[in-house]
């Protein structure tokens, strides 16, 4: 989607530090770091948020839930992570490309 910051991400038109990668799914740091590790994982293909997705996306959710421990895991999140994804305008959605924060690293607030 032409404008899409994370789709110019996922084509290799914007710079972004890449820590995984597939056919179907990027993960990359945040350039704005809330914890010691910060990572965004993202569908290559753009979905807007959650509200969008259809049952045909289900094998593609299914995958990237699978590939956010192993994420974390490269990451050395050993010891946990959290996960969070923003929808919407009353989530504080900020890009319009769902993605999921895998937050992390010291000690996180509590929620
Ligand atoms: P949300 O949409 O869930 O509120 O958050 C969007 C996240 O994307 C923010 O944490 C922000 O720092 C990050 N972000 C926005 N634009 C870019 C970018 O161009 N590159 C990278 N690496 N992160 C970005
Ligand atoms: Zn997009």
């Amino acid at each position: 989607m032409s404008g899409c910051i994370f789709c110019r991400i996922a084509a290799g038109e914007v710079n972004a530090t890449v820590v995984y990668e597939d056919d179907q799914l990027l993960a990359f740091k945040d350039h704005a770091p809330k914890a010691p590790v910060h990572i965004l994982v993202i569908p290559k293909r753009h979905i807007a948020n959650l509200y969008e997705l259809t049952d045909d996306d289900a094998d593609l959710m299914a995958h990237i839930m699978l590939s956010i421990p192993k994420v974390a895991a490269q990451a050395g999140l050993q010891s946990g992570f959290r996960t969070i994804t923003n929808t919407g305008s009353g989530g504080r959605q900020e890009v319009y490309h769902m993605h999921f924060h895998i937050l992390g690293g010291g000690k996180l607030p509590a929620m």
